[in-house]
């Protein structure tokens, strides 16, 4: 190719130089200008990640695939992360608009102690978005050379030259210095012991010998370099824009408990108004009784009942969903071969508000079709009811993480929450607890120490209502009047400083301090916060579904082989002598398990007593968690924790709810 030879034929030593940066910063236009014609692509030994390089006068030029770090996750990590490590001289390509984002990577060189010289590109944006960046500051604070470019518009790129020849190893941070020093002894290249301190796998490998506490290391350094980042660009970056104002004083006011807490109330009245009033019961009753329901599972059943013994229920709503009317059709060879019964049955139902049971006189029909169906009743439950609220409740949890209210809330929070034995981290998976449990339990992955996870999994499980469940707990004891109310929430209150207490108590291990970084509040950015909520409800469904659909099996089957029944008898003295209820409530206990609000609407039709709708009420509440987030605990927690924490939500429900019942009733 175009290596320049000596004279004698022998290849020069030529600087090599780096060109790096985050995806679409713009490194290509500006290796295309520097390489002109003449690029060399190769792909890298033993991957399939091209590289391009170049001769440019006398350097030998780089491009490296688009990275948010340093690492070797994947290939093309890698492949950069191999072309950084042999590099002299890196050109840290960085978009001007994204400084809090890209100046990660930059100062991660500089701690590499790698030659560098900053192109800050997209100047063309600045000056039309009508930016300041303090170019010499930003200079000054990293210790390199910084030169202003327009790629697209080919302006500074003539300065290249000189930021090659300028750059230089960059201001060395103090905490990154000191934690070098524990492996000085052992890597001498400086590059590759900041690397092992930040858990690079194959320099972990390669210095195998060295034993770290590495994780705890790599999260200091990354939170310490991103609190670096966010100082650096609070300095060069002028925010006198109006908005910029009232968004950093929003951020200190939302970390003083004495104005935080108001704005956490306005905050989650809106996202009352938004999850639980406008999704949970407007959407999701278009989608789970129209569609779910009307649609869907009607026409499944329909084709189900095509030729096999089938009686349907029709059940006439008037418009506050009391039945008013009964009827039944029966079909004893199938829909198909009755067509005329099934004409009179469509003209009945017709505009009107009805209620259907399809009866399947065919054991393995019934089983996977009929009322409590595996399949009908999953798949109506699952993409019509969680899908929608799960996504609303996630694209909240993005949209207040992404404009940086969240870690606010922890740090609020967080002197509380350490009272219990947990950080205020925890906040996240107890606020999404009231949303679903299932996808609170998944979430409690989030935090620190396994004691922590425990914790918090034990406390969604026991004290917080799920969704469904608050639903049918608030129109109870609404009806119940402002009596109940009281004494319900001071029970559940006083049941979960016990819980919690007991728990902080029992549960071995330790718990971890919260460790934050408080990035600006500002308006977040649409696409990451749709990116974000798509990819967690699609993690949520790939994990949930399996157990949705294994859970109501093994209730199915408890009711197919009638051990259902005599579980219900079983808790019948229990319900009647020791919570005083009528023995119709051990079947809406049972019920409960499939999902809790089945438990709960169970009650509606009960006459209860005031009394006795707050111990029905706290002793459901405080029951088995629905036999899908059941799964995910023993999935998250393993079989002997999640069989204790099930074992105690019996035992706490039944005799929290029976002490109630004894001193009320
Ligand atoms: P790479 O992924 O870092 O190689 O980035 P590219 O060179 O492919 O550029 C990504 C996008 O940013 C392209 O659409 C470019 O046209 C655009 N771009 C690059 N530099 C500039 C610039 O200085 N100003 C503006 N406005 N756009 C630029």
């Amino acid at each position: 190719m175009h290596s320049p030879q000596s004279s004698i034929g022998q290849k020069l030593e030529f600087k090599k130089v780096v060109l790096a940066g985050n995806p679409n910063v713009g490194k290509s236009l500006i290796f295309n200008h520097l390489s002109g014609l003449y690029a060399e692509v190769s792909n890298f030994p033993g991957t399939t990640v091209s590289i391009t390089s170049a001769w440019y006068k006398n350097y030998n030029i780089f491009d490296t695939p688009g990275i948010y770090g340093v690492s070797s996750f994947n290939d093309e990590e890698r492949v950069a992360k191999e072309i950084i490590l042999q590099g002299d001289v890196i050109l840290s390509v960085v978009n001007a608009l994204n400084l809090e984002r890209d100046l990660f990577l930059t100062l991660q060189l500089i701690d590499m102690g790698k030659k560098v010289s900053v192109i800050l590109n997209m100047m063309d944006e600045v000056k039309k978005q009508n930016l300041k960046i303090d170019t010499k500051k930003l200079s000054d604070l990293l210790g390199v050379e910084v030169y202003e470019t327009s790629a697209l518009k080919g302006e500074g790129l003539d300065k290249i030259e000189e930021a090659i020849q300028k750059a230089r190893i960059g201001k060395q941070d103090k905490l990154i210095h000191e934690k070098l020093k524990l492996v000085k002894d052992k890597i001498t290249n400086q590059s590759e012991a900041l690397l092992f301190l930040e858990g690079d796998r194959e320099i972990l490998k390669k210095y195998s010998d060295i034993k770290l506490p590495i994780t705890d290391i790599r999260e200091e350094i990354y939170i310490h370099r991103r609190n670096r980042v966010k100082e650096i660009v609070d300095a060069v970056e002028s925010k006198d824009t109006p908005s910029g104002l009232f968004f950093s004083k929003l951020g200190r006011l939302a970390l003083n408990p004495l104005t935080g807490i108001p704005i956490l109330l306005l905050i989650l009245t809106l996202v009352y108004f938004f999850v639980g009033d406008f999704v949970a019961q407007r959407l999701v009753d278009f989608t789970e009784n129209t569609i779910g329901k009307g649609i869907v599972e009607y026409n499944l059943k329909k084709l189900v009942a095509h030729s096999i013994n089938t009686d349907i229920e029709v059940t006439i709503l008037d418009d506050d969903d009391n039945a008013i009317q009964n009827k039944t059709f029966s079909f004893p060879n199938g829909i198909s071969n009755d067509t005329k019964t099934f004409q009179e049955f469509e003209q009945f139902i017709s505009d009107k508000n009805v209620e259907l049971n399809f009866i399947f006189h065919n054991v393995i029909a019934q089983f996977f079709f009929g009322e409590f169906g595996v399949i009908t009743m999953t798949v109506t439950y699952l993409f019509f009811l969680l899908l929608p609220l799960v996504t609303s409740f996630y694209l909240t949890l993005a949209f207040l993480e992404d404009s940086g209210y969240l870690p606010r809330l922890a740090a609020m929070a967080d002197r509380l929450f350490t009272k219990v034995g947990l950080n205020g981290k925890a906040i996240i998976p107890i606020i999404l607890g009231f949303g679903c449990v299932t996808m609170a339990t998944i979430t409690t992955r989030m935090l620190g120490t396994e004691r922590e996870k425990t914790i918090a999994t034990a406390i969604l499980q026991f004290v917080i209502p799920c969704s469904a469940q608050l639903a049918v707990i608030t129109v109870l004891l609404s009806a119940a009047g402002p009596k109940a109310i009281v004494l319900y929430v001071a029970v559940m209150f006083i049941v979960l400083i016990l819980t919690t207490t007991l728990l902080d108590k029992l549960v071995p291990g330790h718990s971890s301090p919260l460790i934050l970084d408080l990035p600006l509040m500002s308006l977040p950015d649409p696409k990451n916060v749709l990116r974000k909520t798509y990819y967690r409800t699609l993690g949520f469904m790939k994990e949930a579904t399996p157990l949705f659909f294994l859970g109501t099996a093994i209730i199915g089957l408890l009711n197919l082989t009638g051990l259902i029944i005599v579980w219900i008898n079983f808790l019948e003295p229990l319900t009647t002598k020791w919570l005083q209820l009528p023995k119709e409530s051990a079947v809406a206990f049972i019920m409960g398990m499939i999902r809790r609000d089945f438990g709960a609407a169970g009650l509606f039709h009960m006459n209860l007593s005031v009394y006795q709708t707050v111990v029905a009420l706290v002793t459901i509440t405080l029951f088995v968690p629905c036999i899908a987030s059941f799964l995910v605990m023993i999935k998250e927690r393993g079989i002997a924790k999640g069989l204790i924490i099930w074992a105690g939500t019996w035992f706490f429900a039944f005799t929290i709810g029976g002490l109630v019942s004894q001193i009320l009733i």
